[in-house]
């Protein structure tokens, strides 16, 4: 059979080589190519990753079935015996291998499949495979010509695998320096899981990624996304302590992210097929590491503010985080035109308690009051631990009529609350209360203060557990 092949095949295939940007797109090209020139069709490439052991399909990028995966192995594994150099390249066919050097004439069984192997690079080997229908043999000549092809084929994957690596590490410095802006910014450390689970859902095609947490409570959540279909996940997650951990089948990685003692985020990969690819370990051990560093300086950070604004003794707001929330407060609420009230708690009689029963019990009065408080306001009102034995409310969106039955609420509370200072022994107690407003003309935070520390003295003058305005 007279040979096909001309230059303009070659000529073709480098316009191919450097027009092509996606794999797929050049393996369909070559494909036509190859059925035009050589009466071979059906062309797949395959990418044959020698370090972890791994195949799979160039064009798709998809890893193989064990068993395309055996046979392939087995071609590798025998033209790894006849390869002296780096740059080998070997056809295949029908159980036998030949050296392009030898310019023998090939024949082809009809209908057979013809392999080409390349060597991309001391870890890489691509193969080559077409079906035949037409053709009986190879000439010379055309072994010639498909020798020089594979050479520009294997050097438009190794270019191409490249670029490809150098993508993926653009992308991964991209997650990390993403995830760092949203630390800045203060969002929640589970949102930001969220968001590094949606992150590497993207970069990890191949994988089902997850994100879970360790609460105080020591036990495992998911965050991200609403399900997980990984059989026995959280009897794996308990088990892991290392940064980060491929479990045998290695087909799920597990990367620690410890902010502090009791708070842990996990990213988990599951590949269900295969395995996970030593460059994505590689990349995941280090967005955790780089975010775990990031987060651990955030948390800390976060409870110095929460130590320096925070009451030890009732957990409440101190002082100082009253003062500047006052202000703050204060000005939203005359900006927006909306009511703004504001309350001085002060116990009856402490003084007494402390006498009575010492100061141990009065510590938990104390604390006792600050939970009842706490518990009888809204989430965006702010109370504080005044001084001693005196408390501060504020009451944004709130008018003097709601804050008169909020206020009474409490003080009747406060009145019924047993407090026990032994298993079977308690005390009562009560407290008074100023009520001041900005419906009241207090439009300033000195006279907010004021006219509710005048209301306090007047309760107190009058009797005690009772509310003023
Ligand atoms: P009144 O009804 O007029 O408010 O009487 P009172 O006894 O509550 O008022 P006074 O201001 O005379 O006493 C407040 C006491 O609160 C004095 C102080 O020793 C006590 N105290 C302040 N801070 C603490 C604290 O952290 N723990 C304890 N146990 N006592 C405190
Ligand atoms: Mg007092
Ligand atoms: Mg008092």
């Amino acid at each position: 059979m007279a040979t096909l092949l001309s230059f303009d095949f070659l000529t073709e295939l480098t316009l191919i080589s450097s027009q092509s940007d996606s794999a797929d797109k050049f393996v369909r090209e070559i494909n036509y190519l190859f059925s035009k020139y050589y009466n071979f069709d059906g062309l797949k490439v395959f990418i044959y990753n020698k370090e972890e052991d791994y195949i799979y399909d160039f064009s798709k990028n998809r890893q193989l079935l064990s068993q395309e995966e055996a046979y392939f192995k087995n071609i590798i594994n025998n033209t790894n015996a006849y390869s002296a150099d780096d740059f080998f390249k070997f056809l295949h066919l029908n159980g036998k291998t030949f050296d392009f050097s030898s310019k023998k004439e090939i024949e082809i069984i009809k209908n057979s499949k013809i392999n080409i192997i390349l060597n991309i690079d001391n870890k890489t080997t691509a193969l080559l495979e077409f079906s035949t229908q037409y053709r009986t043999d190879l000439m010379p000549n055309d072994i010639s010509y498909l020798e020089i092809a594979s050479g520009q084929i294997a050097s438009f994957i190794k270019l191409y695998l490249d670029k490809r690596s150098l993508i993926r590490e653009i992308d991964h410095h991209e997650i990390t320096r993403e995830l760092l802006t949203h630390l800045e910014k203060r969002l929640s450390f589970n949102k930001i899981g969220c968001i590094l689970g949606e992150m590497l859902d993207k970069f990890l095609t191949d994988n089902l990624v997850y994100i879970f947490t360790k609460a105080q409570n020591n036990q495992h959540k998911l965050i991200w996304p609403k399900n997980c279909i990984i059989p026995n996940i959280y009897n794996t997650l308990s088990s892991i302590n290392n940064r980060y951990q491929i479990l045998k089948e290695k087909n799920i990685g597990i990367f620690m992210i410890k902010v502090s003692d009791s708070i842990s985020f996990y990213i988990v990969v599951y590949d269900k097929g295969t395995k996970i690819l030593t460059d994505d370990i590689k990349y995941l051990a280090q967005i955790s590491a780089q975010l775990e560093l990031a987060m651990q300086k955030s948390y800390i950070h976060a409870k110095k503010i929460k130590e320096a604004n925070i009451d030890s003794l009732t957990n409440l707001n101190n002082r100082r985080a009253f003062d500047n929330k006052l202000s703050e407060l204060l000005e939203k609420a005359l900006n927006s035109n909306m009511p703004l009230s504001f309350l001085l708690l002060d116990i009856d009689y402490f003084k007494n308690i402390n006498d009575k029963y010492g100061h141990l019990v009065g510590d938990k009065v104390l604390t006792e009051v600050a939970n009842i408080i706490k518990g009888q306001i809204r989430s965006n009102d702010f109370a504080a631990r005044y001084g001693g034995e005196e408390f501060a409310i504020i009451l944004p969106d709130t008018s003097i009529d709601e804050v008169i039955v909020i206020a009474e609420r409490i003080r009747k509370s406060i009145e019924t609350t047993k407090f026990y200072y032994q298993q079977d022994k308690y005390l009562t107690s009560s407290i008074s209360i100023g009520i001041s407003s900005t419906d009241n003309n207090c439009k300033s935070t000195r006279v907010l203060i004021e006219k509710a520390d005048n209301a306090l003295y007047d309760a107190k003058h009058s009797g005690r557990n009772t509310i003023k305005l």
